[in-house]
């Protein structure tokens, strides 16, 4: 019996030339997520992917965790393969299957078939009826429950025959790839990975920038958020951060404008940088992991004249959530213990006692033009920007 792995996809959703888009970009995705761990074949067979160990030299265990980091998959079923169509040969070999998988194990089952295979003598209500009296037969720890079974066992006849009973659940989503790419606002908290995340489930590949403000943020910050990057590749296969060197332009406004308007005249200098480097690097949207009313820079006022200075839209998928609902993702994705590391993030040295919850357009853009050498400092910190690629 030959094992493998089955892999299901949404494939309802996907029509026309998008299909082969979807289904390339994921052939191509779980390759990469697999390549050191072994020698696959992988082959497109009829809305499946199946993945095929070229030996034996591979950890089962390992590869099954890979694949359920890969976005757009929506079920990796480890299979048994039967290159014959033969009836006979298929009840043999969905038995052998059963016993080295339920080996005397008392539980209540139900065939599933489905048949590519139109031709083919039996059809799949027959085959299902058939396999499971074979079944039956030969393994009396077994009963048939067609309702809530505890075991389904599927046999999908296609160019061969797949005999599996368990699906691990996949993350869902898009490949990334199939749906261009956005620059995320990457700061060290929890917030931004996770918005980050979400994006790049929806099929976008992600660049990030984060605004460095050393030394008043350390190299360990900096570290951090490289560490926070790494942890996205894991899910998006490579990710390029672009360290900003911010000090200057914090000092700038720091001395030329009022303390109460600091976090919000730098957030929108950060989306104005964010932007620049987002349009240069073909990035069709920004992403940020603000969510309403979480800090003073995050009342409706504020993001509203945050917002006022982009022209990208700026996706913000967290803005409805509360923070124990972004924890949540923080931990099931593994960037929640990296994030609360503690290193101070370059927003908590500038911030004053009580900004601004309500500021209004007219006035931060009268405060901005005090800051007279922005445009030149903006330019400055966009040459002098690190450019950073983990996998
Ligand atoms: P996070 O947990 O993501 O840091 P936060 O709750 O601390 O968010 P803010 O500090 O107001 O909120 O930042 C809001 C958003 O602005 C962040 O989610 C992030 O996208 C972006 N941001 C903030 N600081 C930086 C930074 N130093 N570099 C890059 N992006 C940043
Ligand atoms: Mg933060």
């Amino acid at each position: 019996m030959k094992k493998l792995f089955l892999i299901k996809y949404g494939e309802i959703a996907i029509k026309g030339k998008n299909r082969y888009l979807f289904e390339d970009a994921l052939l191509r995705n779980i390759r990469k997520s697999i390549q050191d761990i072994g020698s696959f074949k992988l082959v497109k067979e009829q809305g499946r992917i199946i993945v095929e160990p070229r030996d034996d030299n591979y950890d089962e265990e390992e590869v099954k965790e890979r694949l359920t980091r890969v976005f757009g998959i929506v079920g990796i079923c480890p299979v048994i393969k039967v290159d014959s169509l033969d009836f006979e040969e298929i009840q043999k070999n969905v038995l052998l299957y059963m016993q080295e998988t339920y080996q005397d194990q008392k539980l209540t089952f139900k065939v599933e078939a489905r048949r590519s295979n139109k031709s083919y003598p039996l059809n799949s209500p027959e085959i299902a009826r058939e396999v499971g009296a074979y079944l039956l037969e030969h393994m009396p720890t077994l009963s048939v429950d067609v309702h809530h079974p505890q075991v389904r066992v599927w046999i999908e006849l296609r160019n061969s025959v797949y005999i599996y009973s368990k699906v691990i659940p996949g993350l869902g989503g898009m490949p990334v790839g199939t749906n261009g790419k956005a620059m995320l606002l990457l700061s060290g908290g929890i917030d931004s990975p996770v918005a980050g995340w979400m994006i790049a489930k929806r099929g976008v590949k992600l660049e990030g920038v984060y605004f460095h403000s050393h030394p008043y943020t350390s190299d360990r910050a900096k570290e951090k958020v490289i560490e926070l990057g790494r942890k996205l590749a894991v899910y998006t296969g490579e990710f390029t951060l672009h360290v900003v060197p911010f000090t200057t332009i914090q000092m700038e406004i720091y001395e030329k404008c009022p303390h109460v308007q600091l976090t919000i005249i730098m957030r929108r200098i950060m989306m104005r940088i964010a932007e620049e480097i987002a349009k240069k690097q073909k990035a069709f949207g920004l992403i940020t992991g603000e969510s309403i009313g979480q800090v003073a820079s995050q009342t409706i006022q504020s993001l509203s004249v945050t917002n006022a200075v982009c022209t990208l839209p700026v996706f913000r998928p967290l803005i409805g959530f509360d923070k124990q609902e972004i924890i949540t993702i923080a931990e099931k994705i593994d960037t929640y213990e990296t994030s609360i590391l503690p290193y101070e993030d370059c927003c908590t040295i500038f911030v004053a006692k009580h900004p601004q919850t309500k500021p209004k357009l007219e006035n931060i853009e009268q405060s901005e033009k005090l800051l007279e050498q922005m445009d030149v400092m903006i330019k400055e910190a966009i040459e002098k920007t690190e450019v950073i690629r983990v996998s």
